[in-house]
This record gives structure tokens, C-alpha cells and sequence, in this order.
């Protein structure tokens, strides 16, 4: 078989290494004599093992006590009700909802069937790029609950690189899609109250939702469906219903192997390097083009385009011929888009960048 390097945006790759430690335990896992999928969630093992996972990402973190960890269903587009609905207790409630992008503006419509939600736009054009506002220009509402925003945009490839820290912040509760970023580098856990991240792009296969969460914001309320209840997650171990017990696992298996490498700061520096032979690539090139600012371009969901538009079909079309799979960007804006997450190597890059070297001297 050839040779396949997948750039998909999510569900994503997965480390070789950990695909080759679910594939010995598939039939016998933990010397049960049957897989993970076929036992059940509250017996011991699976306790024991969801523990070792809990404190293993407690310690990549770096996540302070104050907080708690959750594992949820629904997606992260299960938190863009369940934020609404677990934070505030009055329909008159007012929420800021960031929009930078698709994802962020997809979590402010859902939020308008609960509260009323301000949309604050933060994306502007600046000399025919994409730029993000930086946050202390944030317009945020005086009476506002929380406020939401998305840190990356993994379908334009926009990514903001600030904490929230500026005075517009002050007595907010802050909660962040980190769907996209999670695990890719370091957080400051404390500049938040939410974090949550579908999983199935940096973490694990699809399946569960991480939420790290202030431990003060556990408020009852008799409106969010009991599987999103965050109270009735912690009262039990977020397993309400059956949880998915395999993306748990794999994700774990992920988590595990992330720690191996060297952590968050290794990784990062990693992410960095691979997202820079990339744009460095792109930017010198008079063939292919990115259009986000310098200081907002995503280090793991990179974006563009061939000057001339009707050779990104040929390129696609190509590339995936050769072993380069879903380099397609999303329907809604075209173009070309890899995903080069936590698992994608250094090397996996570098073949692209022949790729396309290849493919400008064809057709350029
Ligand atoms: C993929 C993605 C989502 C949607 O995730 P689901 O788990 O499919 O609901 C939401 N936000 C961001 C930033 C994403 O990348």
C-alpha cells in the first residue's frame, strides 16, 4: 500500500503508535479476554482506567484544583446548548458571543433559543487579509453573563493567540471552544472558567467531549436536558448515560503518548515548526496564497489557495492520487486546507511542500 499522509480537519489521524496498541488489545484488552467496546463502564477496569486518564491530562494541563473535569456526549456543538442552559438561570439573561468565524458564530445562533446573545463581530479585513481584533477592542456588554469565543477557527484557519486578561474581561464568566487547539500547546487554565473540546480533532476518535470547568459554576437549574446537566455529569462521573466508551479510551491511549513526546511545550514548539515550513512555503511561492494576517494564522488548520482558482481541482485531485488525503477546505469556502494536528509528523509536511513544489512547476 502507498504511502498516506491525512491532513483531515476531524475526525483526524491518530498516532501510528497508538493505533498499533489498539490493535493488539482490540480482542484482549487488560488481560479480560474481550475488547474495551464489550465491557461495562462502571466496572472496575474502566473506572480505573478513566482515573489514570483523568490525572494524566490533569498533569499535561497543568490544571489547577479549583477545577473539574468533565467528559460529555453531544459534541461540541452539544456545549453550544448546554453553556446557555447550565450558566444562566433567567431567559433574561444577557451573553457576548465572539464571532471570528463559523464555529463561533454556528455557538451564538444556537445560544439565541436561550438568552439573548450579542454577536460581536472581531474579524476585519486589514490590506485584503483576515485579521482578528485584539481583545482589549472587544466590545463586551456591561451586563453580559459570559462571554464565548472560539481560540481557533479550524475552518477559515484563524487562530488567536491572546489570553483574556484585559480589563473588558473583569467579573465575566469566560468560556472558550477550544474544539481545535486543545493539547496542540500550553493553556492558562485560570484566564477561564469553560474550556471544552470535542475531541476528534486533537484528542481521540469522535465520541467525547472534554470540559474542564470551575468548580463554582455547578448551578441547578430545570432546563438542561439531563445529559448535558453538568451537575448531574459530575454527580456521576460523567457516565449518565452509556458514555462512548471506545473514544474514551483511544483518547486516553492519545493523551498517554502525548505525555511520552515531552508534553504541551515540546509539542508546540513542534506545531510551530511544521506550520511555519508551511506558510514559509506558501509565502514565498508566487503560486499559492494564504489570506489570514500573520498574527491570527492557525498553527494546525492551514488555509489557501492557488492564485490561478481553477488549478485547486487539479491539485486536489492530484494530491489525492499521490497519497495526500483531505486536503479539500471546507464546502462553505473552497480552497485547499491541511490539518496538521499533534499526530501529523514533521515529515508529513515536508512531502506536501514537495508535493507542491511539484505541482506549481507543472502547472505554473
Ligand atoms: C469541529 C468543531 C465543532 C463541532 O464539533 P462537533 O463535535 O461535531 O459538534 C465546534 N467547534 C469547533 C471549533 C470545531 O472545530
Amino acid at each position: 500500500m502507498k504511502k498516506i499522509y491525512n491532513f483531515n480537519a476531524g475526525p483526524s489521524m491518530l498516532p501510528k503508535e497508538v493505533l498499533l496498541k489498539a490493535k493488539k488489545d482490540l480482542l484482549n484488552w487488560n488481560n479480560l479476554g474481550v475488547s474495551i467496546m464489550e465491557i461495562s463502564h462502571r466496572s472496575l477496569d474502566f473506572i480505573t482506567l478513566t482515573n489514570k486518564i483523568e490525572k494524566n491530562l490533569i498533569s499535561l494541563l497543568n490544571i489547577p484544583k479549583s477545577y473539574k473535569i468533565l467528559f460529555s456526549p453531544g459534541g461540541a456543538r452539544g456545549q453550544f446548548s448546554a453553556i446557555p442552559t447550565n450558566i444562566l438561570n433567567n431567559w433574561n439573561n444577557t451573553s457576548d458571543y465572539i464571532v471570528g468565524g463559523y464555529w463561533s458564530n454556528e455557538a451564538f445562533l444556537e445560544s439565541q433559543k436561550y438568552c439573548f446573545s450579542n454577536k460581536i463581530n472581531i474579524r476585519k479585513n486589514f490590506y485584503q487579509k483576515q485579521k482578528i481584533l485584539s481583545m482589549k477592542n472587544w466590545k463586551l456588554n456591561k451586563d453580559s453573563k459570559y462571554v464565548h469565543y472560539c481560540p481557533n477557527e479550524t475552518i477559515e484557519g484563524i487562530e488567536i493567540f491572546e489570553d483574556p486578561i484585559s480589563e473588558n474581561f473583569n467579573n465575566k464568566i469566560i468560556v472558550g471552544d477550544f474544539s481545535s487547539t486543545i493539547l496542540s500547546k500550553p493553556i492558562n487554565i485560570k484566564y477561564y472558567d469553560i474550556i471544552y473540546a470535542g475531541v476528534q480533532k486533537n484528542i481521540g476518535p469522535p465520541g467525547i467531549t472534554l470540559i474542564i470547568i470551575k468548580k463554582n459554576l455547578f448551578k441547578k437549574n430545570k432546563i438542561t436536558p439531563s445529559i448535558l446537566y453538568y451537575k448531574n455529569l459530575l454527580k456521576y462521573d460523567s457516565m449518565f448515560n452509556t458514555p462512548v466508551t471506545f473514544s474514551w479510551y483511544l483518547s486516553g491511549l492519545v493523551i498517554k503518548w502525548l505525555k511520552k513526546k515531552g508534553g504541551l511545550k515540546k509539542i508546540n514548539i513542534i506545531n510551530h515548526k511544521k506550520a511555519n515550513l508551511l506558510y514559509n512555503y506558501i509565502d514565498k511561492s508566487d503560486f499559492y496564497f494564504n489570506n489570514i494576517h500573520k498574527n491570527n494564522r492557525s498553527l494546525l488548520n492551514i488555509t489557501f489557495n492557488i492564485i490561478n482558482p481553477f488549478l485547486n481541482n487539479f491539485f486536489l485531485k492530484e494530491s489525492k492520487f499521490l497519497g495526500f488525503l483531505s486536503l479539500k477546505g471546507h464546502n462553505l469556502i473552497g480552497g485547499i486546507r491541511a490539518s496538521i494536528y499533534n499526530a501529523m509528523p514533521i515529515k508529513g509536511v515536508k512531502k506536501l511542500i514537495t508535493f507542491m513544489k511539484y505541482f506549481k512547476k507543472k502547472y505554473g
